[in-house]
Formats: C-alpha cells, structure tokens, sequence
C-alpha cells in the first residue's frame, strides 16, 4: 500500500514535471515563431521598399515574394501582395513585349533556369529606351533546389550618362587627332608617351617610331637642346610657358614650332610628364625673316641715301661755301661800275643756286624725318615786319603794292620755328611778287582764337597774278611740279617751293588751304597754334659792335682741309681783328695745339690724314677739355650734327656759313 502510493506519488511529479517541460518548450517556440515572424517582417519591408524589382519564385514557379517596384518596373497594375501565389511559368511570354529582343528575354530566361547557376548584370535593352540590369540567384536549402531570386535595376540614367561620356571622351580624342596642333606627351625623362596625328604629321615620324624615344633627340639640333633641358627642368617646377624653337624633323627638313609646354600630373597629384601643343609657324618665322631682310634693307637704303646727300651736300656747299664768301668780300675792295656790277649777278646768282640747293636739302631732311623744328621765343609782329621790308621793295620794283596787317592782338612773344615760318611767308610771298604783274599782295597776320596759354594764328598771302588752274590746284602740293611748261620756262623755279610749305605746316602741326582762280589771283591761308612764351624766352640779339671790340686779338686755329674754305673764313675772320692759323688736316691742328695756346677751334669735319671727329677726341682727351671747337659741317643733316657734339664740339655751323652766324658762335663761346 505504502509503495503503491509511493508509485502513485512518483508518477504524479513526472507527470507535473513533463507538463512543465512541455509548456516550457511550446514558450520556447512560442517565442522563436514570433521572432522569425519579426525576421521575415522586417525583411519584406525592406524588399518592398526598395527602388529595385525584386521577385522571388519557389521550386514550382509560384510567386513567393514579389515587390512593388517590380510591377512597377514591368507595367504590372496589380498590388504586389495579390501576387503571390500565381504561377509564373508563362510570364516571360506575357512581358517579352516590353523588351528590343523579345525572344532574346525569353531564351535567358529559359537558359538560366536550367542551369541554375548565379548570375549577375546582365544588360537588358527595353523597347521604350529603358535599360535593366538583372541578377539571378538560385536559392539552395541544404542542397536541394528551393527556387529562385530575381532582382531587376533600371540603369538607365547611369547608362545614359555613361554614354555621354563615352561620347564625349570620343569628341575629344579625334580633336585632339585631327586638330591642326601637335600634341605630345612625355614622361618624366622626356620619352615620348603619347603623339596625336598632326604632331605625326608635322614631325614625319610614326607613333611607333616615336614612342619610348627621347623627344629633344628626335627633333632638335644639338645647338638648340639646352632650350628644351631647361624648358623640362621648368616644368618640374611646375611651371607652364610658350616658346619657339627651331626643330628639324624626319626627313631633315628645318621648322620652326611654336609649343606650349605644361607639366602632366596623374589623379593623385603627382608630376608624370608634360604635354606640350606644337603648332608648325614656318611659314611665319620665314615672313619674319623676310621682314626683317627687308626692314634692313630699307634702312641700309635710308642710310645710303642720308650718306649721299651728305656727301652731296659736302660736294655742294664746299665751293658755294667759297663763292658767296670770296664774293662778299671781293664786294668790300676797291672795284669798278663794270666790275661791280658783274659782281653783283655773281652774287646774286650764287644766292639763288643756294636758294635751290637749300630746298632740295631740306625736302629731303623733311622725307627722311630728320627735319627738327625749334621752339624758341620769338616775336611774330617783328618777324612779319622783317619779311616784308624783305619784299616791300621786290613787290614795288614790279610796279605791285604790297599791303601788309598785323593784327595787335598778337602776343608779343610766342613759341615756335620763327626759321620756318619766315621760310614759309618767304616761299608763299616770293611766288605771289613772281606770278603777279600787276594790282597787289596782301601779308595778313591776325589772331584766330586766343586763350591763357595759346594763340591760333592765321597768315594769309593774297595776291592779284596770273592764279592757278583748277585742275593743277589739286596737286600743287606735289614735289617737283609746275602748273606747266611755259610757267617753268618763263619764271624758273624747281617746284619744290610749295611742297615745302605744305611739309613744313604740317610738322608744325598746322592747316594751309590754297584758293585760286585763273586771271583773278591766289590766297593761301595757314593756321598754327603756337604757345604763349615770355619774353625771357627769347634768345639775345647778338650785339655787333662790342662784340667785334671783344673779338680783336683773340687767336682762331683753322682747320680746313680746303684751300678755297681756308680762304673765306681766314678774310671773313681777319676783318673782325681775329689772329688765324691754319691747320690743314686734325693731325697737323692736334699738334699745334699741344704747343700754342688758342681761344677757339673752327674744325671742318671731313678732311684727310685726321678728320675732325677724331682730332676733337683727342684734343679732348690729351690737350685740353675746356677750349671751345665748333664745327664746320657742310653736311647739313642732324645725325652728322650729333656727331659733333658727342665728340665734345661745342656747336657747329653749316657751310656756306654767314658772317652773322659765325660772328653770333665767337661772341658766345670766346671768353
Ligand atoms: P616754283 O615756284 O619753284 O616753281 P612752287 O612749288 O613754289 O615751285 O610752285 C609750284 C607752281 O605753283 C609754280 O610753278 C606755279 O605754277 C604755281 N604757283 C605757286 N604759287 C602761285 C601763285 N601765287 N600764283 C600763281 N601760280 C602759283
């Protein structure tokens, strides 16, 4: 009895025991169950949310997951939950329509279920232009085959940019091909990576040939590699430039490239090579040199014209120089009526040839740009006064009355060339008088505008003659013209006059207007701005008398190498009391001065055995820096003038020199 209920006892605590352990594993369960429930959850949130269409097929083919991106992929308008279930073996057949190769849909499809063999990013090309990649994966439980899992991306944006830029890349190399630019490229040593057509074409070498060589070897001159040595070692600096170089390329031939040079970094920032851009300038630097041969050339012709006139010049004005001085003082001997009257024509005879002779210098000083113009203070109503005391008389000989109005407006001293303006009134009133028989010439000088610093002035010669033709009005400005020629042979002239005039307004930044009628008379008119100046701009008025007192004595060393020359200055010089020795030559003058004391040097520039450049810087530099030489220069033009003051000349004074002129030099420089 007692182990019965023992039994009894025993069997109730298994029993309880059990039920326990059992509740226990069904809570167990219980609890997994709704975790993997949680699990599948979350998991098929995840699927339905994404972008992409994921499908999942059991090992019948019924659809066991299925999200919306996919019907929305595919077009199918049906909520994907209503889905599962449904049987997807004719669903291929159903969507190939989507597809550019429908059949080609259908037969992957087929392919990959019966092999069963992952596979992902297959390219699919849809009707409507849309691309999908798509994945296949089996889905294995272990071992056994328990259907399959599709995923489908629409990549049809990435593909579209992915294209682009393909195309793009396409755009870019075959203009960099084909473009009229050479490009290189070269590693850090210089050997050539990369060449496009043109630089093969400009080089005449092949890629091949090119490739892996160095690139200054296959193309420069052993003279010009350094300039590539040092571009190279620029560009490891990081610097980028331009620059020429002559090159020779296959077949030997010499070009000229221009070539833009940058180093070459690679996407971590670091120096591999450089690049450079060749342009082939040949044609260019062959136009340049030719330019530059011609430029040369003109510029040899320029100088071996200044070099002709000056010797012209020289050739010229030597016995002019001779025959106005010997003539002038031949006036002041004793003479008789018949004598003096020859005398006279000679004189004025020789004034007219240098009239012409000055002329033609001075166009030729004008066209070559050589032409200076002073400004200095001068006084215009005294200068309109002095011309026309000049001409009053020639005018009245003809029988012509000569008018003359000054305007009192005019400032008493303006800046300007009062040289070549009296040149101008010359010009202009000695054709007036020559092609006028008979009424007048009018002189007016009157102001135009006039303000603090400027006056505009306006000169006008007006004459009552013979006038101009219309149709030689237009080129009466021309050099070397005439309106015809019985004019040249009754009246004479050169035909410069008036080209002058126009020349010499113009470089005085001026207008000159010319109005004319045939048998009625001429007007010329000129307009010139000049500066308003004080008269402590005036240069002084040279004082004859005393300074011919202060001449007496004084000792002059000649240097001339003409005899004819040494004549004129050595009586001209003798009558204002002055001491001369003659020197024939700078040698002979270079030893007289180491030996005699003199007061001044005339010195002629051109002379054999030492001429007188040479001879003043020796004097300068042996004997003696202070004593004033002035040059004698039959050469009229600038460059020869500089000359003279370069070599430490104090002035100089063109032959044929006048009294006034020489006398005004000694009275400034003796002391
Ligand atoms: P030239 O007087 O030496 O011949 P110009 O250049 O001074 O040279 O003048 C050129 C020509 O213009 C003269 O030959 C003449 O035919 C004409 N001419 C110039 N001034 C006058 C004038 N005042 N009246 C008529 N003809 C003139």
């Amino acid at each position: 009895m007692e182990s019965e209920d023992k039994l009894k006892d025993s069997l109730k605590r298994e029993r309880k025991a059990k039920q326990a352990a059992k509740q226990g594993l069904e809570e167990a369960v219980a609890a997994k169950t709704a975790e993997l429930r949680r699990t599948a959850l979350r998991i098929s949130n995840v699927i339905s949310n994404m972008q992409e269409g994921v499908l999942v097929e059991d090992e019948n083919r019924r659809i066991a997951l299925v999200n919306p991106g996919f019907c929305t992929m595919f077009g199918i308008p049906v909520a994907a939950e209503l889905l599962i279930g449904t049987d997807c073996s004719g669903s291929a057949e159903q969507a190939k329509h989507l597809f550019a190769d429908p059949e080609g849909f259908v037969e992957g499809i087929n392919q990959l279920l019966a092999k069963r063999e992952k596979t992902t990013g297959e390219i699919l090309l849809l009707k409507d232009g849309r691309s999908f990649s798509r994945d296949y994966v089996p889905i294995l439980i272990e071992g056994s085959y328990r259907g399959h899992f599709w995923k489908y991306s629409d990549i049809t944006s990435q593909r579209k940019y992915e294209d682009a830029l393909v195309r793009s890349e396409e755009k870019y190399r075959l203009l960099i091909e084909n473009m009229n630019l050479g490009l290189l490229e070269v590693d850090m040593e210089g050997r050539i990576k990369y060449a496009n057509q043109s630089f093969c074409v400009m080089s005449g070498f092949t890629r091949e040939e090119m490739y892996g060589q160095v690139g200054e070897e296959l193309f420069t001159t052993p003279e010009n590699r350094h300039v590539i040595v040092k571009k190279n070692r620029s560009r490891e600096k990081g610097i980028s430039d331009a620059y020429e170089l002559e090159v020779t390329n296959k077949q030997g031939h010499k070009k000229w490239w221009l070539i833009s040079g940058a180093p070459l970094f690679n996407h971590e920032g670091k120096q591999i090579g450089s690049t450079g851009i060749h342009l082939d300038i040949t044609e260019r630097k062959q136009l340049e040199f030719t330019l530059r041969e011609a430029k040369q050339m003109a510029e040899d012709t320029a100088k071996a014209k200044e070099v002709f006139l000056a010797n012209m010049s020289h050739e010229i004005r030597t016995p002019m120089n001779a025959i106005l001085g010997l003539g002038k003082q031949l006036v002041k001997t004793e003479l008789n009526t018949h004598q003096r009257s020859f005398l006279e024509s000679i004189n004025t005879a020789a004034d007219n040839l240098l009239v012409v002779i000055n002329d033609i210098l001075d166009f030729s000083k004008i066209e070559s740009g050589k032409l200076d113009l002073e400004a200095i203070g001068f006084s215009l109503p005294d200068l309109i006064g002095q011309i026309s005391n000049m001409l009053k008389s020639k005018a009245e000989e003809k029988g012509l009355t000569f008018k003359l109005e000054v305007d009192e407006q005019i400032a008493p001293v303006l800046i300007g060339d009062p040289f070549r303006i009296n040149q101008v009134l010359l010009n202009l009133l000695s054709n007036s008088i020559k092609f006028t028989e008979k009424g007048s010439i009018r002189l007016v000088c009157r102001v135009n505008e006039s303000n603090a610093k400027e006056q505009t002035i306006e000169l006008v010669v007006e004459d009552t003659g013979m006038g101009i033709d219309k149709k030689y009005l237009k080129k009466i400005f021309q050099k070397f013209s005439q309106e015809s020629v019985n004019v040249a042979r009754k009246y004479g002239g050169t035909g410069l006059g008036m080209a002058i005039t126009k020349q010499l307004v113009d470089i005085m930044d001026g207008k000159i207007t010319i109005e004319s009628r045939k048998d009625e008379g001429t007007r010329v008119t000129i307009g010139i701005s000049l500066p308003i100046g004080q008269s402590s701009e005036k240069p002084e008025k040279p004082k004859h008398l005393i300074r011919n007192q202060k001449l007496k004595g004084k000792k002059i060393l000649l240097v001339e190498d003409n005899k004819l020359n040494r004549l004129v200055a050595n009586s001209i010089l003798s009558s204002f009391g002055l001491k001369v020795t003659e020197a024939v030559n700078g040698e002979i003058a270079v030893e007289k001065l180491r030996n005699e004391m003199f007061d001044l040097v005339l010195m002629d520039m051109q002379m054999p055995v030492m001429d007188g450049i040479t001879a003043t810087v020796m004097i300068r530099k042996e004997i003696n820096t202070t004593i004033p030489i002035i040059a004698l220069t039959a050469n009229a033009l600038k460059s020869e003038k500089s000359r003279c003051l370069e070599a430490g000349m104090n002035d100089f004074i063109s032959k044929p020199f006048e009294e006034e002129r020489l006398l005004d030099i000694l009275q400034r420089f003796i002391r």
